[in-house]
């Protein structure tokens, strides 16, 4: 078997397992597959052991993996950070987009986004505590920019996401997650329910799930280190 498949399997195993063990629906949590940095090689062989959804951070090595990747079934997520002279090929090329953090951008992948595909899955990136980098909005201005959002016909906001800074602490990892999930529940309305909580990485998706992740990110322990 090879190492990125039985990665693949430890991992779904770690998700199944921590799943029960905190009372979350079976299949609650899904699964993206950080392929930063990876080759298209790399992706075909997680995409072979049913893996399908992947997660890029660097624009230009994204589209030539999706260019290459046509017709594949991936769907791809952009999780990096955008920049507003950037948003035509995210707007064109991703099916979501996990790291919106201004209205500008917002209106941008709006407008960009192609009549032909259905609307953008958003999710805005919250700067909660301790960020691991400075990306991130703050919380107290989400309410306004979800309104906003509201309002553009081609994106469809799903939830939040965070990435805090790393710690090896399975209580302390919980801190930000949870922080991020009573932020969700303050925000959603019956019309935006934000269902989506993005959070957890390879080292703290345990955490992540305890406090309800419904995607964690995970690279590493599927690929690999990266350089
Ligand atoms: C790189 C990255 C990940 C994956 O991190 P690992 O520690 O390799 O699992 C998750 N989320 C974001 C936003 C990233 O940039």
């Amino acid at each position: 078997m090879s190492s990125i498949k039985s990665n693949l399997e430890r991992v779904r195993n770690q998700i199944s397992r921590t799943s029960k063990r905190f009372n979350r629906p079976a299949d609650s949590v899904k699964l993206l597959a950080v392929s930063k940095t990876r080759p298209a090689a790399d992706i075909l062989e997680a995409l072979d052991a049913g893996q399908r959804l992947f997660g890029e951070s660097y624009l230009q090595e994204a589209l030539d993996k999706i260019a290459k990747l046509t017709g594949s079934g991936a769907e791809w997520h952009f999780i990096g950070r955008i920049q507003s002279n950037k948003t035509r090929s995210i707007a064109e090329n991703f099916d979501w987009v996990h790291s919106v953090v201004k209205l500008k951008h917002a209106k941008r992948l709006n407008d960009q986004r192609p009549g032909h595909l259905p609307p953008l899955n958003i999710c805005l990136q919250i700067m909660i505590d301790n960020e691991a980098t400075k990306a991130g909005m703050a919380s107290g201005q989400a309410k306004e920019l979800i309104e906003q959002i509201d309002e553009l016909p081609h994106l469809k906001l799903r939830g939040l996401m965070s990435l805090p800074a790393a710690t090896d602490n399975f209580e302390a990892q919980r801190i930000p997650f949870q922080k991020l999930r009573q932020l969700r529940d303050q925000l959603a309305t019956t019309t935006t329910p934000l269902d989506i909580l993005s959070m957890g990485m390879s080292s703290d998706l345990e955490a992540a799930i305890a406090e309800g992740a419904s995607i964690v990110r995970v690279g590493t322990a599927i690929f690999g280190p990266r350089n």
